[in-house]
């Protein structure tokens, strides 16, 4: 596996299929902007423009990578 999950300036599918762009907001969380609305999304938020937060990436830093020592 090589997915590469840098959060800055880069796009992403998401599993319902929205393709967003990932950026960080002022606080460190990654959000997603909504670029095209995925064919099977039934999330009524997911539209085209609109910022949702992306999940599971809340503590990822790519400043460190995870090498804490
Ligand atoms: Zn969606």
């Amino acid at each position: 596996m090589s997915e590469t999950t840098s959060a800055d300036g880069g796009e992403k599918t998401l599993p319902c299929g929205c393709r967003v762009r990932t950026h960080r907001d002022f606080i460190g969380r990654v959000l997603g902007t909504i670029l095209a609305r995925g064919i099977d999304c039934t999330d009524a938020r997911h539209t085209i423009d609109a910022a949702v937060i992306m999940p599971g990436r809340e503590h990822a830093s790519p400043d460190t990578g995870g090498l804490l020592s």
